[in-house]
């Protein structure tokens, strides 16, 4: 009997630098790959709030589509299923008979319920699942300290494991072998029940999914444009595709690594030479590790009104028309009102937009901030849940930011990032 292992594709939808691919070639003769469509993930909630809205659901698909594509071209396939992943894995783990289950490791409470459960009904059957982490830039098993003592302030936490550990090297596609597969396909977006998202030609992300844009994006940001080598001083920036590099609607599929990203900096700077701006780049990615290894340490107090510091006097109010105001850009905060009508044309918005936005909704609308988080997690083409919930915590005071109650004053930072009003012209007088 040949040894097979069954890829469970996740939020790793690439083929570079991927350990679990890597790692399943190594060890069986031929492996299965699956990815499963979880129709939970597309349902409407009872906040009224969609958990997948149209434009992430769209790069979803499209990245999906083309991990199936990547992978017929190498004489395999990747099966899709639409179901409850605890089902659908073990059903297709027997029909292959499959040996073992390999996938990533997961950090967030939801995730971890899913996979608890489907090694549940795989241990049933008999088969093993073995999860590789595969998301971050650096491994926390690298670091000094245990998860649990990771500093509660992002710089101490960066200036220690830039000191005292390093990012390892990514993993080449590896040589793939597979046994016969059966034919699926990819779900449309009206058969998870979504409308297809319309193009708005004002949007700053009109990128599609995959893992071949991801490489052609990081190609042009850093060797074709050289942006990178300006990004400190533009990355504050509303306005286009290049003030900052777009790479988090990739990161946050996994259709691109960022360890590969750091990777390629380096080859950059070895190319060009290294200046403030291709830095930043990585320690920016280094504040998307922090939240993830916050929400390793934290879990389930992330997603909690008082957060895990367990603060007080923390705003809580329901309050269905500030809501809808806010989100359909009618707040009379005009630099509020623009960036929120921005995220609802397009899916994205600058990281300048969501701090303003996500500070005028706990601290001026005193709301749950965890009501404007949710919409930010049906909206955002990039949302993740631990860069999501971490930097709404941070907003709202209940998480890592060490300075007290910092509120943005929105007339100051639409007069200091917006001086000629023309973002706001751009979303305020056309809808
Ligand atoms: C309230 C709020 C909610 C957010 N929700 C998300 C989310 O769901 N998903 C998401 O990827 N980012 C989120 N961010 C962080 C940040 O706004 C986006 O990562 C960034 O705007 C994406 O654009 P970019 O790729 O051009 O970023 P760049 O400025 O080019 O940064 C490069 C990469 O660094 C990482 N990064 C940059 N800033 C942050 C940050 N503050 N926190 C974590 N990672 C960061 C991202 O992976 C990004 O792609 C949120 C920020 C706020 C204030």
């Amino acid at each position: 009997m040949k040894k097979r292992v069954l890829v469970w594709f996740k939020n790793d939808l690439r083929l570079l630098d991927n350990e679990v691919l890597f790692r399943a070639a190594e060890r069986a003769e031929e492996i299965v790959p699956i990815f499963c469509v979880d129709p939970a993930q597309f349902k409407l909630l009872p906040n009224g709030l969609t958990k997948t809205g149209s434009f992430r659901a769209q790069f979803l698909l499209e990245s999906i589509e083309q991990l199936k594509n990547q992978l017929q071209e190498r004489g395999g396939d990747l099966i899709v299923s639409v179901g409850l992943p605890e089902i659908e894995i073990p059903i297709l783990a027997k029909e292959y008979n499959v040996q073992q289950v390999f996938t990533k490791k997961e950090i967030s409470p939801e995730e971890l319920t899913t996979v608890a459960s489907v090694e549940k009904a795989l241990w049933k059957i008999g088969v093993e699942i073995d999860a590789f982490s595969t998301s971050t830039l650096y491994r926390a098993t690298d670091f000094p300290f245990g998860i649990k003592d990771i500093p509660d302030v992002f710089t101490t936490f960066r200036k220690k494991i830039e000191r005292e550990t390093h990012v390892r090297p990514s993993f080449p596609i590896p040589e793939l072998r597979f046994p016969k597969l059966k034919e699926s396909r990819v779900p449309s977006l009206i058969e998870l029940g979504l409308t297809m998202p319309t193009l708005d030609d004002r949007s700053a992300i009109n990128f599609s999914g995959g893992e071949k844009e991801a490489l052609n994006r990081l190609d042009y940001y850093l060797f074709q444009s050289k942006a990178v080598q300006s990004y400190k001083e533009t990355r504050n920036g509303l306005i286009g595709s290049d003030y900052s590099t777009k790479f988090s609607p990739w990161l946050a599929l996994g259709c691109i690594s960022p360890k590969w990203i750091y990777h390629e900096i380096k080859r950059f700077e070895k190319a060009f030479g290294e200046n403030d701006s291709t830095y930043w780049v990585v320690f920016e990615l280094i504040w998307r590790d922090y939240f993830r290894f916050m929400m390793k340490k934290y879990g389930s107090k992330m997603f909690q009104l008082h957060g895990w510091k367990n603060a007080q006097e923390v705003p809580n109010r329901v309050d269905e028309r500030l809501f809808q105001a806010w989100i359909n850009g009618e707040t009379g905060d005009e630099f509020v009102d623009a960036n929120m009508r921005e995220l609802k044309l397009t899916g994205f918005m600058s990281n300048r937009g969501r701090q303003n936005v996500a500070s005028y909704f706990v601290h001026e609308l005193k709301l749950d901030w965890r009501l404007g988080a949710a919409y930010f997690e049906q909206q955002l083409i990039d949302y993740d849940a631990s860069s999501n919930w971490g930097n709404w915590a941070y907003v709202a005071g209940v998480g890592n930011d060490p300075r007290e109650n910092r509120v943005f004053n929105t007339e100051k930072q639409a007069q200091q990032y917006d001086p000629k009003q023309t973002y706001r012209r751009l979303w305020l007088e056309k809808n």
